[in-house]
């Protein structure tokens, strides 16, 4: 193996598909390092649940969109889990029972940078790192009401979306100097200009004259999608629906069954999200972080149709306060949206702009920067090996 390549930097990225969220946040950082600094920056992720934690910890990903169903409950535990002493009070409990999992993927994982892309790995793995520990980046990938998890004091920096949320890890016990408002880091298939709709359309077989709502439910299909993609076919005739059911194979199959009075497009997880979008009018959505922090960069304006307690809470007032979209938690709300929209297109052409004027879309790319300048990897680097 050629000797410079051999002594290349490697960053472990751990998450977990608790929602589809955090992985997209750790792919869209390695495709930027790619994209900046071609092989001079070696990574793998890591799933910390699924490939390390005990049971039944290891299965929370599975069980992860059963518990989200609960929200009340899932809302609770984020408010009794959401203090500087009560984080700690949670990890310090757990760590007899995790200490032999942290020190397996430590070692199994020799690296020169951790970035962690999930709340739940920063107390145990450093922890488990001990003072002589590669640097530690963490990635918050919500954007507004951050959980104290995501802030330990031992991280070296912690890279966040917004104001709120820096002032959040602020008041959690890290120091100005440990905090960077960057953004949500988001695919650079996002961030690309957009193609051209007429084509898209054409390519997924859509309608080229009817307005188009994408109703989505995060990556795994969460919230009373099936209900409200019933009433927007019943309501809104000259429309076209496109349904994502992300990861819930149940549902989709319970949609693909149904008749629907408007062209009606189903479909399972997706690659071609961005595209989706880009060829989509309105966006109608669970308040995920990763699906808001895209469609504002493809300008696409949002109806915000449920958010999970607690960490979701804040991306509502987010996207409303600039107007970049609405909270509509019932269904009669997102039809009255909806119509109002697709009768005044200047309203919805409004939308669209404020959706830009928040956008992120180097928000990934800054992040690679900082990583690479942390391992002391330049561009000209990419070069000589
Ligand atoms: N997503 C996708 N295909 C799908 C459904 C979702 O690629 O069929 C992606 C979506 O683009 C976003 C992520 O999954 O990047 C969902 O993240 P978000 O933070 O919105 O919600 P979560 O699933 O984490 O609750």
């Amino acid at each position: 193996m050629n000797k410079s390549l051999s002594k290349r930097p490697h960053i472990l990225f751990l998450f977990s598909d608790t929602g589809g969220g955090h992985r997209s946040a750790a792919e869209a950082i390695i495709e930027a390092l790619q994209l900046e600094y071609g092989d001079a920056i070696t990574s793998e992720m890591v799933d910390i649940f699924l490939d390390y934690a005990p049971p039944p910890l290891n299965r929370l990903p599975s069980l992860y969109p059963t518990m989200v169903k609960l929200p009340h409950a899932w809302g609770l535990g984020y408010r009794l889990s959401n203090g500087d002493r009560r984080a700690s009070l949670i990890t310090g409990s757990a760590w007899p029972y995790l200490r032999r999992s942290i020190r397996r993927l430590i070692a199994n994982h020799p690296c020169d940078m951790i970035v962690s892309v999930h709340p739940l790995a920063n107390a145990p793995v450093l922890r488990g790192l001990g003072q002589v520990r590669p640097t530690y980046i963490t990635v918050v990938t919500d954007l507004v009401t951050t959980h104290a998890l995501w802030y330990h004091r031992r991280t070296d920096l912690c890279i966040v979306a917004s104001e709120e949320a820096y002032q959040r890890a602020i008041r959690f016990g890290l120091k100005p100097g440990q905090v960077q408002i960057v953004g949500l880091p988001v695919a650079d298939r996002f961030c690309q200009p957009p193609g051209d709709r007429q084509a898209l359309r054409e390519r997924f077989g859509w309608p080229q004259n009817r307005p188009l709502i994408l109703l989505v439910g995060g990556g795994e299909g969460m919230g009373p999608l099936e209900k409200t993609a019933q009433s927007i076919a019943q309501s809104c005739p000259t429309a076209g629906l496109i349904v994502i059911a992300g990861r819930n194979q149940e549902l989709k199959s319970r949609l693909e069954a149904m008749t629907w009075p408007v062209p009606t497009f189903i479909y399972g997880f997706v690659r071609e999200m961005p595209d989706f979008m880009r060829a989509a009018d309105i966006l109608v959505t669970k308040a995920g972080p990763g699906t808001i922090s895209e469609a504002l960069i493809a300008g696409l304006p949002m109806i915000l149709y449920s958010r999970l307690p607690g960490q979701e809470d804040g991306n509502v007032s987010y996207v409303v306060s600039e107007g970049a979209g609405i909270w509509a938690p019932r269904p009669e709300q997102i039809i009255t949206t909806l119509q109002n929209w697709l009768k005044h297109p200047e309203q919805l052409s409004a939308a669209a702009a404020a959706c830009q004027r928040l956008a992120q879309p180097q928000a990934a790319r800054k992040i690679a920067c900082i990583l690479a300048e942390k391992l002391r990897i330049t561009r000209e680097t990419q070069h000589n090996t």
